[in-house]
């Protein structure tokens, strides 16, 4: 369920396109939350995908 949703920083509305109505670009949230601090949540993830393929079914972390 790998979706194209963006939000929009400014008013917090989830769009389709990649500029909100209310004319601030919108962002994908995802990557949000790959902060300095959650550097090794990449790194795992990157593990997993690896080990386990794309989507890391195998294992539910
Ligand atoms: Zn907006």
């Amino acid at each position: 369920m790998r979706s194209q949703m963006k939000k929009c920083p400014k008013c917090g509305e989830y769009v389709l396109s990649d500029v909100c109505r209310c004319g601030s670009p919108s962002v994908t949230p995802l990557p949000a939350k790959y902060s300095p601090d959650d550097r090794y949540g990449e790194y795992r993830r990157r593990t997993i995908i690896k080990e386990y393929g794309e989507n890391g079914k195998c294992r539910n972390t």
